[in-house]
């Protein structure tokens, strides 16, 4: 385990954010690089458990405590080996996964948890960083071909696992560009798409053929499919976005979707930042916000340029119940309430000050 004490001597600590000046300059992700030194006793908090809750959160199954471990005692690279054996992509969930096993883990139920989602990120950008991930082709081929429709992250990992056990794979993809919902969903600050676009060329690299502009069943039968493949794997996500049953959606309201998300991160294909536009315009006095989301500090971020632009703003978001309100004003001029978590539909009340941009954050 960590160090026997950790969880006693260390409180949690996360990684600091860009200052607030610059960032609504770009769309670039908004933490900063953690110390190895910090990460460390970072991963001296982990009690190694007898039963260790984490893995039941963590819908990979992670082997969380060994790299918490490995990261305490400074083997960073047998770290990224632990991490690898169970997850394709983890500096796409350092990123984004709402880390279910930080909400399970035992240290958790007297103090903070362990920092499980920033020592994963930190582990994969170290690997990246040393030169230790690297093409993995297979030793030996099978002769057998299998075609995956849809390149979202479900049809990355099961093409990338496919390929390693000796399979030609073939990509197919109806967007102009690979990624899913990476590309065209997540955006910018959440997770830059170099960070896509570095994984996708250890994959091609690897052997795996990428065809976009393929939407199958439109442009490609599935019959001739299936003459061509030995086997079809269907990955074509969920295209429809859920309706928000709240009243007053239709009303006022500014309501950002996919679409939305689209079209800035089509902006983004190049890796340029654009200039950063408010969604609202300048000088209005109030304004309100509906967001459809499972990650309200990540819409709580974007919407502060929006909200910089009004005096007041209301935000309404639906969150899974299972959630805990993690937001917190920290210098008095944001305020974000939460009623129950219970509640299917949570309104979040945000109140800024004009031209708060100073010290605004959102914790989370
Ligand atoms: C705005 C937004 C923010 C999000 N933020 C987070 C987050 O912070 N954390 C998190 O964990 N999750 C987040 N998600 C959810 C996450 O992106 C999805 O759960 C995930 O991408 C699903 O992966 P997938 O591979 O199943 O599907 P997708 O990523 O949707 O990929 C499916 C792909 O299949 C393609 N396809 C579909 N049909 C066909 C066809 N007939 N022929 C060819 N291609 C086809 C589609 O074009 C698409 O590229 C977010 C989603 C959105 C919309
Ligand atoms: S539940 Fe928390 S303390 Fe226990 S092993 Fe997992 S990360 Fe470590």
């Amino acid at each position: 385990m960590g160090k026997v004490t950790g969880f006693l001597e260390f409180e949690r600590e996360g990684a600091a954010s860009r200052a607030v000046s610059e960032r609504i300059r770009d769309w670039k992700e908004v933490p900063l690089p953690v110390d190895g030194a910090l990460l460390r006793q970072q991963g001296a908090r982990c009690m190694d458990c007898g039963i260790p809750f984490c893995h039941q959160g963590c819908p990979l199954g992670n082997i969380i405590p060994d790299w918490n471990d490995l990261v305490y005692r400074n083997h960073w690279r047998d770290a990224i080996d632990a991490l690898h054996a169970t997850n394709n992509f983890p500096e796409f969930t350092g990123r984004l996964c709402p880390a279910p096993c930080e909400a399970s883990c035992v240290v958790a139920i007297g103090s903070e948890a362990v920092s499980i989602k920033l020592i994963e990120k930190t582990i994969i950008e170290r690997a990246w960083e040393e030169g230790w991930v690297v093409p993995e082709p297979p030793a030996s081929e099978t002769g057998r071909s299998v075609a995956v429709v849809g390149s979202g992250p479900a049809g990355l990992a099961c093409a990338q696992q496919l390929r390693r056990v000796g399979h030609r794979v073939t990509v197919l993809e109806r967007a102009d560009k690979v990624g899913g919902l990476l590309r065209y969903g997540i955006p910018e600050f959440k997770m830059e798409k170099r960070v896509l676009d570095r994984r996708l060329a250890q994959m091609e690299a690897e052997g795996i053929e990428f065809k976009t502009g393929v939407h199958v069943g439109v442009n490609l039968d599935a019959a001739t499919l299936r003459a061509k493949y030995d086997a079809l794997v269907l990955c074509g996500g969920a295209c429809q976005a859920r309706d928000l049953p709240i009243p007053g959606v239709n009303s006022r309201a500014y309501t950002l979707h996919w679409s939305t998300s689209r079209r800035q991160t089509g902006e983004l294909r190049e890796n340029r930042s654009p200039k950063p536009r408010p969604s609202a315009p300048r000088g209005r006095k109030s304004s309100s916000l509906v967001a459809e989301t499972q990650a309200p500090t990540a819409w709580a971020r974007r919407t502060v340029s929006i909200a910089r632009a009004c005096t007041s703003l209301r935000l309404s978001l639906v969150r899974p119940t299972h959630a805990r309100p993690r937001i917190r004003g920290r210098n008095g001029t944001t305020s974000f309430v939460y009623p129950a978590p219970t509640k299917r539909a949570v309104s979040v009340s945000i109140r800024l000050a004009r031209r708060s941009s100073s010290e605004t954050t959102a914790a989370g």
